[in-house]
């Protein structure tokens, strides 16, 4: 091992006597660190450099040191791992709270919790294009006598169907959201009042046309309006209510709308 070790370190070990103070090595030898101490003996009359005393050791220290260093590093590793599956967690139910929050149960549709944000997001694209926006309000026709005939989960059942119908009849663009009741209230985004009757009427067909199990026949009456320059939505709504009023004073199953 000495051998080994001075062949490796002879031209440090030549480089550094010259100086005649004391000095140490390390070199790495099979895997072992290995220090050589180079001790100056100095005669004690004049204090003059006479020799060295050499020692040569396996030093524990810088593998003891590269150990911990390494488990260390390790564990780092690991709590950072911890850590990111962590916060990926954690951003994931953030995101479920988030998205229950703003939806209907029973339909999967949309609640109204989602108006806010909807509005935002909307009335500046509509700013920005120049395109108008619709609002389509509808209510399901004498759902009142469906619960009673039928019990309330045949209730539920239609609920549900109605929605996945009005769903599909959109584009994915568009807003559907369970206003009340058995009341869905649809955004129309880049559409002008011709467009959203055309919009409403599809789904009165579409549902008057579906077989509904055990009841055969539902129908939706729908009132359609347009948002004007500068309305606020409360307003529009207002108004796409009394369209909706006047198709079920004119017999239900059918569109009314007001400019
Ligand atoms: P119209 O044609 O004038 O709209 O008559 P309608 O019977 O549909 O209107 P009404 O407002 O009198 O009835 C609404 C009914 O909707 C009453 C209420 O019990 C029922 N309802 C509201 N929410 C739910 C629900 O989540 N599930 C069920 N099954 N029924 C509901
Ligand atoms: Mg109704
Ligand atoms: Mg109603």
């Amino acid at each position: 091992l000495i051998n080994q070790f001075n062949q490796k370190a002879k031209n440090d070990i030549a480089e550094k006597l010259s100086s005649k103070e004391s000095f140490v090595i390390f070199k790495k030898i099979d895997g072992k660190v290995i220090s050589a101490t180079f001790y100056s003996i100095k005669n004690l009359i004049q204090n003059r450099h006479v020799g060295f005393i050499v020692s040569y050791e396996e030093d524990n220290t810088f593998s003891i040191f590269e150990k911990t260093f390494l488990t260390a590093l390790g564990f780092l590793f690991a709590l950072l791992i911890i850590i990111n599956v962590f916060i990926f967690y954690i951003l994931k139910l953030k995101k479920v709270a988030e998205e229950k929050a703003i939806t209907d149960k029973l339909t999967g549709l949309f609640n109204r919790n989602i108006i806010d944000s909807l509005i935002e997001i909307e009335y500046e694209r509509s700013k920005r294009t120049g395109k108008p926006i619709s609002v389509i309000l509808f209510d399901i026709d004498h759902f009142k006598k469906i619960n009673d005939t039928y019990g309330h989960d045949k209730g539920d059942y239609v609920l549900k169907t109605v929605a996945q119908i009005a769903r599909k009849t959109l584009r994915k663009s568009d807003y559907i959201i369970r206003w009340g009741g058995e009341e869905f209230l649809i955004i129309l985004p880049e559409t002008d009042l011709k467009g959203a009757i055309t919009v409403a009427e599809k789904i009165r067909q579409n549902v008057e046309n579906f077989y509904f199990k055990d009841i055969s026949k539902v129908t939706v009456s729908l009132g359609v309006t347009q948002i004007k320059k500068n309305e606020n939505l409360e307003n529009a709504i207002k108004r796409a209510d009394q369209a909706l009023y006047l198709a079920k004073n004119k017999g239900r199953n059918r569109v009314e709308f007001i400019y």
